[in-house]
């Protein structure tokens, strides 16, 4: 990392509902470590959830990594969309199944509204599966006035367990 640059917090959420899930969602993680001017702090464990979106889908796998970079917000999004890329990733369809996705949650305090990037991600404080993940590692991370706690506390987890393989 630079040393005149402060780094900062990002959170990234991972989801992988097409072929070998886990293994596209080890390969993110190895990827996201070996980010220039990053550090791989923490991982959430790994939890399968039901899709949202078109029927017929498989269940996802999610978590949540915690990384600590200096990389500005677009620049982390472009490397993300080249670690999505890597894995195969098809944008055909709107919620249709994904090998990889890769959503940038939280970046420091940065608030954004860019044609390319919303910070924070506009709909992270309404998925059961971002949050439950983000939960493991940041309980206490207050967003819009609430803690991440207190914002669970208000959604329906019972379709987010934690992966048994
Ligand atoms: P999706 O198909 O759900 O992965 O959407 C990806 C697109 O959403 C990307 O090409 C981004 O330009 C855009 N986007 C906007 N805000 C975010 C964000 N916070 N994290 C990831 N992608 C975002």
């Amino acid at each position: 990392m630079p040393a005149n640059a402060d780094p900062v917090s990002a959170y990234i959420a991972l989801g992988s509902n097409l072929g070998d899930r886990r293994a596209h969602l080890e390969a993110a993680l190895i990827a996201l470590a070996d980010l220039p001017s990053t550090r791989l702090l923490a991982t959430s464990l790994i939890y399968e959830t039901a899709p949202l979106g078109p029927a017929g889908q498989q269940d996802y796998l999610n978590a949540v990594a915690h990384l600590a970079t200096t990389l500005a917000p677009l620049a982390l999004l472009d490397a993300l969309l080249v670690i999505e890329q890597s894995r195969g990733r098809l944008r055909r369809e709107r919620w249709g199944a994904r090998t990889l996705d890769l959503d940038l949650l939280l970046h420091g305090a940065a608030t954004l509204q860019d044609t390319r990037l919303t910070l924070p991600h506009p709909a992270m404080l309404d998925r059961a599966f971002v949050l439950v993940p983000l939960h493991d590692l940041a309980p206490d991370l207050i967003l819009a006035d609430r803690t991440i706690e207190q914002h669970l506390a208000r959604l329906d987890r019972s379709g987010v367990r934690p992966a048994t393989n």
